[in-house]
Order: structure tokens, then C-alpha cells, then sequence
């Protein structure tokens, strides 16, 4: 139950936060209040931008005394929802931004750890390790707005997964505050460390649901010293897999990402985002972007993935290949994979589904969903694009052209149903990396089991009885 959010409330809050803490100006808030893709909006009285610990702490005992509901926020790029408040204006919910929590405390070379404050923007991570002669591995489109405590928050998988795991696999301790505003210090860079419940676990991938993550000890790696990528041409998804399968048994740990995505991908990239080329003179079904890092130098890792590619050239697998001669051209292919989704996003509404399965029946999985969507909605444009490495397609589907949008969005939770069921049958999850937000509750309800939902509602009662922590998301209120 929710009280309301009154003028003494606040003025304590404010008081907590100091003046440059707090913004109530609309127009300050707004762009905090919408998603990235424009599906949820919300309102909230006041945006909270702590600058300590201690001040997330005193928020946290303020609200919690109150029932106040908070929402936590990172960079805003999530796809769930997730950081977005209701509008309720009988149970207010208070914006709590990270944004000001943005110090790396600590990078410590020699145990190839990074502390770092929740609302540190991963591209600055990334350009911090690098700097030290390490590698942040966590990569993604978004990774110049996107924050750790984010990334943390939603268990952020990207395109590197394959070699270093998603970010549960990079964190080694996490600072914490409980709703009741006590602090859980658990900042400990340690690789073993067998001491009872591994607590941290609870808050990665828990999307704010159970308390406001401040700081994490990350884990580093080393620099790779070369690195190859090419983009290659493919007939079909299982050629695509046959391919994948191919490339661990013979490039092994150096196979760092394996992207897939289809000709229709590729055509609207090149049709709205500014300075992209097709690198092919041929127009192809399928696209495999590729990409090798290790230790050895430049001319061996190069001559790998050469060989590579014209074996599985004169096997007739890949129908052609290009291979990046510099820098800039790496960056030129990459730039074609991630901007899939902002280029799709100019072809009208779409309706999207992250999923995963085991990698084998990726090809299957495309299949069947494609085969459903096209008679479920004659002319729709699928998208499939992902990591084919990690299982983990992007079924996005853009609507029939001459469609009115609204008519093609009011099928989403029809279509969008259908193809979690798809993948929940052949074995996979019907959300891979971008969690549950508030987008997937009722998915979650159908088709995670009893037992799962008990343990996790008695898990959210016991840390958040009040229930103030970004209520209704990942778990129905
Ligand atoms: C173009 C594009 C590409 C993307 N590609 C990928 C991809 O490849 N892989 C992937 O996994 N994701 C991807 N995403 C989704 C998104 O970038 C990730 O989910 C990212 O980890 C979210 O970080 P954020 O800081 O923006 O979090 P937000 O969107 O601000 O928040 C996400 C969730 O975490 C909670 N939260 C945020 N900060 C905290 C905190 N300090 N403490 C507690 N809870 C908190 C929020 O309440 C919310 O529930 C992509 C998004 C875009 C726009």
C-alpha cells in the first residue's frame, strides 16, 4: 500500500540530495520518463541524482518508511521498460538516477579489477581499462549511454559473450543498498570466495527490483594484442550454424563474436543510417559478421582468419567474404551490425522479441517463427538478427508496409506470445538478455514454472517487504 508522496516528503529528499540532486522541470525529466523505442511512458514528481552512497542509503530509509515506490535508472536504454515509472497519481514513484555516481574508485592492474560507481557509462569503462593495458569485455550498441549498474541490473549479454560470459560472469563483488537503507559492502575482488550464499547474484539481473546497486568490482582481462573480423555471406540460417560450429572447433578461444543478420538488416541500414555501404558488389541472404582477438601478433591472427574463411569458402559454406584491412574498415562492419536497430526503427513500427535457444536449433527456431509470422500477418518484414554464438536472436518483426502501425502493434502480445512459445518448446527463453521490466511480466507468469515464481516472489518479499523497489516490474504486484 502506497502513501502519498507529500510536500515534507519531498523537502526531506531535496534536503538528502542537496541542490544539485534533485531536478522537478519537466523538461529535465522528460527524456528520464520515455523509453528508447517510445513503448512506455510514465510521469514522476521528482528525479533523485545522489552523489554518495550514503545518500542513496538515506533515500532508500526515507521512502521505505513511507512506501514509496522508487525506480532506479541508468542510462535509459533498457528494452523492458524497466526504468520507466508508472504514471499513478495516487502512488507517485520517485526517479532514482545513477548519473552522478560516475567514479572509477579504484583499477587495479595487477588483480585485473575495476571498481566502479553504478552510473559509470561502459564506453568510459572500456576506454579506462584499455588505458591500463586491459580489456573490459562487455560490449553493445549502446554502450556509449548505457551505465554498469545497468548493464549489472539486467544481466547485459552484447556481442562478447561467446568468449567472456555475460556481465554475471565479470562481477566480482557489488556494493548494495537494501530498501531499508542498509548498506550490503560486498566490493571484494576475489576469483574464490566460498563463503555462504553468493549474495551479489541476488541484485545481478534483478533489474532493481530488490535494492540500488552503487559500485562493482568487475573483472579485467588482457588486452588482446590483434584482433581480425570479417563480414561473410551466407545462403541460409543453416549454413549460418553449420558455420558456427566450423569456427570453434578451428579458430577455438580467439572466436570472440559470430552475428548474424539478414539481407532485409542490411537493406535498411543502408537505406537510414548515414554512411554505410554494402561491402559486397552481390546482394546476399544471410550475414555473418565474425571476429577473432588473442595474443599472437597481427600477421598470424590475420593469416587464422584467412585460412578460415577460404576453407569454409571451398567447403561451400560461405558464399563470399570480406576481411577488414584496417581500423576503420573494422569499425565500418560493425557499424552495419549495430545499427540494426536504430535503422529499423525508420521502417515503421516493429514488434520484437529477444530470445534464445540452444545454438544447434537457431536455424529451426528461424524458421518456424518466420513461417508463423508471415501467416499470422501477410507482408510482414522479419528482421532476425543477434549472436548466433550465444543462441540469442533478435526476432524483430517491422511491419507490412502499407499497414496503419498502431493496427500492426495491437497484435503484439498475440505474435509476441507465439514466438515464446516457439522458443520455449524447442528448448530455449523467451527473454535472453533484456529481461523481464515490466514489458514481460505476463510471460513470465505463463511459462516460468511454480516452484521458479514462489522462490522468486518469497525472495522479493523477503529483501523488499514493503515492496518500494521499481514496483510491478519483472514480478506482477
Ligand atoms: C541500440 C541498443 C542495443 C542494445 N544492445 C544490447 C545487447 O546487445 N545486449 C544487451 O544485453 N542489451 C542491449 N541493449 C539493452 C540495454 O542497453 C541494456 O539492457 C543495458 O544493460 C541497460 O543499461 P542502462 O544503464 O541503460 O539501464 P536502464 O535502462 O536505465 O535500466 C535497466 C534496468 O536496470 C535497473 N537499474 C538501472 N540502474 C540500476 C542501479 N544502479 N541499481 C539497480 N537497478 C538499476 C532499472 O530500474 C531497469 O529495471 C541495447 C539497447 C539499445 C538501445
Amino acid at each position: 500500500m502506497f502513501s502519498r508522496l507529500d510536500n515534507s516528503t519531498l523537502s526531506e529528499l531535496k534536503g538528502i540530495v542537496g541542490s544539485a540532486g534533485w531536478s522537478d522541470d519537466s523538461e529535465v525529466i522528460a527524456p528520464h520518463i520515455s523509453e528508447w523505442r517510445g513503448l512506455f511512458s510514465g510521469s514522476t514528481p521528482i528525479m533523485l541524482m545522489p552523489d554518495t552512497t550514503g545518500e542513496v542509503a538515506a533515500i532508500l530509509r526515507c521512502c521505505n518508511e513511507r512506501g514509496i515506490g522508487i525506480v532506479p535508472q541508468g542510462g535509459n536504454t533498457g528494452l523492458a521498460g524497466g526504468a520507466i515509472p508508472h504514471s499513478k497519481p495516487d502512488a507517485p514513484e520517485i526517479l532514482l538516477s545513477a548519473s552522478r555516481l560516475n567514479r572509477i574508485r579504484e583499477l587495479d592492474a595487477e588483480n585485473f579489477t575495476l571498481t566502479a560507481e553504478a552510473g559509470c557509462v561502459l564506453a568510459t569503462l572500456q576506454q579506462a581499462a584499455a588505458a591500463a593495458d586491459r580489456l573490459f569485455p562487455l560490449s553493445l550498441a549502446a554502450e556509449g549511454s548505457c551505465q554498469i549498474g545497468g548493464n549489472i541490473s539486467t544481466n547485459a549479454g552484447g556481442t562478447n559473450v561467446m568468449r567472456y560470459g555475460n556481465v554475471r560472469e565479470s562481477v566480482l563483488g557489488l556494493e548494495v543498498v537494501l530498501p531499508n537503507g542498509r548498506i550490503v559492502d560486498g566490493l571484494r575482488g576475489l576469483r574464490k570466495d566460498n563463503t555462504g550464499y553468493d549474495l551479489k547474484q541476488l541484485f545481478i539481473g534483478a533489474e532493481g527490483t530488490l535494492g540500488f546497486i552503487t559500485a562493482a568490482v568487475c573483472k579485467l582481462f588482457p588486452l588482446p594484442r590483434s584482433s581480425a573480423t570479417a563480414l561473410l555471406a551466407v545462403d541460409e540460417p543453416r549454413a549460418a550454424v553449420d558455420l558456427f560450429t566450423r569456427a570453434q572447433l578451428s579458430l577455438g578461444d580467439e572466436l570472440i563474436a559470430f552475428e548474424i543478420f539478414p539481407r532485409l538488416a542490411l537493406d535498411m541500414v543502408l537505406a537510414h543510417i548515414d554512411g554505410c555501404r554494402d561491402p559486397f558488389d552481390k546482394a546476399w541472404d544471410w550475414y555473418l559478421l565474425i571476429e577473432i582477438a588473442g595474443v599472437r601478433d597481427q600477421a598470424d591472427t590475420d593469416q587464422n582468419l584467412t585460412g578460415f574463411l577460404d576453407a569454409s569458402l571451398a567447403a561451400g559454406v560461405v558464399r563470399d567474404g570480406v576481411i577488414a584491412q584496417s581500423g576503420t574498415q573494422r569499425a565500418d562492419l560493425w557499424r552495419l551490425r549495430h545499427s540494426i536497430s536504430e535503422a529499423q526503427r525508420h521502417a515503421g513500427a516493429s514488434i520484437k522479441n529477444d530470445i534464445s535457444v540452444p545454438v544447434a536449433r537457431v536455424a529451426q527456431f528461424i524458421d518456424e517463427a518466420a513461417s508463423y509470422a508471415a501467416q499470422r500477418v501477410t507482408g510482414v518484414r522479419p528482421v532476425a538478427f543477434g549472436h548466433l554464438g550465444d543462441g540469442n536472436i533478435h526476432f524483430n518483426l517491422s511491419q507490412p508496409e502499407a499497414m496503419p502501425s498502431q493496427e500492426f502493434l495491437d497484435l503484439w502480445d498475440e505474435i509476441t506470445a507465439a514466438i515464446h512459445t516457439i522458443a520455449v518448446q524447442l528448448g530455449g527463453s523467451f527473454s535472453a538478455e533484456h529481461g523481464i521490466g515490466a514489458l514481460k511480466t505476463g510471460e513470465l507468469v505463463r511459462l516460468r514454472s511454480e516452484v521458479e515464481l514462489d522462490l522468486m516472489r518469497a525472495i522479493k518479499q523477503a529483501v523488499d517487504p514493503r515492496g518500494i523497489m521499481n514496483p510491478g516490474k519483472v514480478l506482477e504486484r
